[in-house]
């Protein structure tokens, strides 16, 4: 699946994107659509729930290298955000951090980048007081966005960096929200674009290996750049370079990589003084 062949079937007939990215589902996986849509929106119910559960939620991994900042937001009465941001980020945060404390949490498109869409989804619910139904549609295009970036590209830190993860979660939230608010499957790709280029090249640096440093603040950052992008997109502002594009694009970023900047731990941000000795109290206290 491309994303210039969904667009170009949108284009010509007048079925609503998220049906015609079901249908092409069911061509490529011989899946009923009611089966798949009934499975993304499982999906939706969990993120949402845990959303609902851990939100502004202390929490503490393992480590204790991350946790507590979800809920320092929560207390803090927002002097930049709009509400829809402010939502947003607590959700980024209390999500990635309820994966660091070993939560539920759905790996969209993967643990590490859990945060980013239900972050959207979950501040469509509470601050437009979206329908679950049109929730559901908005993230079966989200569906298709990772999809086509697994199948063209990667998802994996490891093989092509944090964009590939972070990037993509980035991408997946800003059509979302795009299609929620619009309908309209020029504008998601354009949004997708837009959020993937934004954090293309984006390295994959966890301190001491864990999904944590930077990860759990990421999640917050990306969530933001989701609806920037969503929001430029929505009043007509193009990318310049199509989706598939941007997508081989970042590829051949990811592969030019030096595996030091791909999940090893050895490069980036874990190679700091501070993140090492932070390495090291961990080692010391689990001996
Ligand atoms: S830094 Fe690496 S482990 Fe952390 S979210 Fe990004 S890709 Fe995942």
């Amino acid at each position: 699946m491309t994303f210039k062949h969904i667009l170009e079937m949108w284009k010509e007939t007048n079925i609503p994107f998220d049906e015609i990215i079901l249908t092409e589902e069911m061509v490529e996986t011989g899946m009923d659509p009611v089966i798949i849509k009934n499975n993304m929106k499982r999906l939706v119910e969990v993120m949402i729930t845990e959303a609902e559960k851990n939100y502004g939620k202390k929490h503490e991994s393992l480590t204790g290298l991350t946790g507590n900042n979800a809920s320092k937001l929560i207390n803090h009465n927002p002097k930049i955000l709009g509400e829809f941001n402010y939502v947003a980020t607590i959700t980024a945060l209390s999500t990635a951090e309820n994966n660091a404390s070993m939560g539920r949490i759905v790996a969209c498109p993967t643990a590490g980048s859990c945060g980013v869409v239900p972050a959207i989804l979950f501040a469509l619910k509470k601050v437009h007081n979206a329908k679950m139904e049109d929730i559901v549609s908005s993230f079966i295009i989200s569906g298709a966005i990772g999809n086509i970036i697994a199948k063209k590209s990667t998802i994996s830190g490891a093989a092509g960096g944090c964009q590939a993860e972070i990037g993509t979660a980035a991408a997946m939230a800003s059509a979302a929200l795009t299609y929620y608010f619009s309908k309209d499957a020029e504008k998601c790709g354009h949004a997708a674009s837009l959020a993937l280029k934004s954090l293309m090249g984006l390295v994959c640096d966890p301190v001491g290996g864990f999904v944590e440093i930077p990860c759990v603040k990421r999640n917050a950052s990306a969530a933001n750049v989701a609806i920037t992008t969503a929001e430029m997109a929505l009043a007509g502002i193009e990318s310049v370079i199509p989706f598939d594009e941007v997508v081989d694009a970042m590829y051949r970023v990811g592969k030019m990589m030096h595996e030091d900047l791909r999940e090893t731990g050895n490069g980036g941000i874990a190679t700091t003084p501070t993140a090492q000795k932070l390495v090291e109290d961990i080692k010391k206290r689990w001996k």
